[in-house]
């Protein structure tokens, strides 16, 4: 098919400082100083950039996350599909999206280009996928130019009509999106377009991309918690463990032994003042 759309992701820009910014806001929970004081610490170079690293290295291993939610990034994202961004819009904290319109934007029949999973050529049915994806861009042509409104005329446009966005993202909700869409459960164009958003970060910041992993991540939960049988046939599964294998360990060799939770313990947690 030779109208194949190409993805591309840029990171345009990101709130600047996004260490300091880190620092800062977690400094300002934890210390006596005031956060004017404490920038103007950051800003004589009285911390440095080593302690800052580490400073937020500790905090977010705990989970108080919402420090994180202080340092954005802006992404310039085209030339993914329709099914993808179904997927991508579902994220609803901590993002803004804006999306190339189907009802604003006439596609001319040339430029309608379309994403084509590689499995459809691996599957030797690449050429009739391109067949019909030119018969659907020659009907969308024809019924623009018979007057039917955009608005109307892409309705016979399918998940493989590629689209654009322009995006904003906390780094805390990066984080999740990583969590979730960098794990091999996820589908294999938004896990692209997402190890594409972490590489760019990576680029310019690679103390904060560190951070960005599948949920099994040493540097987030560590484990996998999706199915046995899921985890047994990921590549990440070699090198991280599933929550069952944890569990069984604990149980073998841990000094306690774990239960159900019983109203024993609802009473102790609601009972002690101090834990
Ligand atoms: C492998 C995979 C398969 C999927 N399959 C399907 C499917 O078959 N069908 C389908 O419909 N969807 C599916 N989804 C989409 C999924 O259900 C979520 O809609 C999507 O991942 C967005 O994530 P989120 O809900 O964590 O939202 P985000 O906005 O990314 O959430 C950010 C954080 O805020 C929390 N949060 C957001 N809103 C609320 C709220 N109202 N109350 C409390 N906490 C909130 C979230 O729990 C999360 O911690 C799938 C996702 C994945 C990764």
């Amino acid at each position: 098919m030779n109208n194949q759309a190409k993805m591309q992701v840029k990171l345009i820009d990101y709130a600047s400082a996004p260490l300091e910014k880190l620092y800062a806001a977690f400094r300002t929970c934890y210390s006596a100083d005031t956060p004017l004081e404490i920038w103007q610490k950051i800003e004589a170079e009285k911390i440095s950039h080593e302690k800052i690293r580490e400073f937020i290295g500790e905090r977010l291993k705990t989970g108080h996350a919402s420090p994180l939610e202080q340092v954005v990034f802006w992404f310039a994202i085209a030339g993914v599909s329709r099914s993808l961004s179904h997927q991508f819009v579902r994220h609803r904290i901590g993002i803004s999206f804006e999306q190339q319109s189907q009802r604003y934007v006439r596609f001319k029949e040339e430029k309608l280009a379309f994403v084509m999973p590689e499995s459809w050529t691996r599957a030797g049915l690449d050429a009739e996928y391109a067949e019909l994806l030119e018969h659907t861009s020659r009907l969308y042509a024809r019924a623009l130019k018979a007057g039917i409104p955009a608005e109307d005329a892409r309705f016979v446009l399918p998940n493989a009509a590629p689209t654009n966005f322009h995006v904003m993202v906390n780094f805390a909700e990066m984080l999740h999106i990583c969590d979730l869409r960098l794990c091999v459960r996820a589908q294999w164009e938004i896990r692209r377009m997402v190890a594409m958003m972490r590489a760019e970060i990576k680029r310019v910041l690679p103390e904060i991309a560190v951070f960005l992993q599948p949920k099994c991540g040493e540097n987030r939960m560590g484990y996998c918690d999706e199915s046995l049988h899921d985890w047994e046939i990921c590549p990440l599964g070699k090198v991280r463990p599933h929550k069952s294998k944890l569990f069984e360990i604990y149980e073998r060799h841990g000094a306690r032994k774990s239960r159900d939770l019983s109203d024993a313990e609802f009473r102790a947690v609601e009972e002690k003042e101090q834990l």
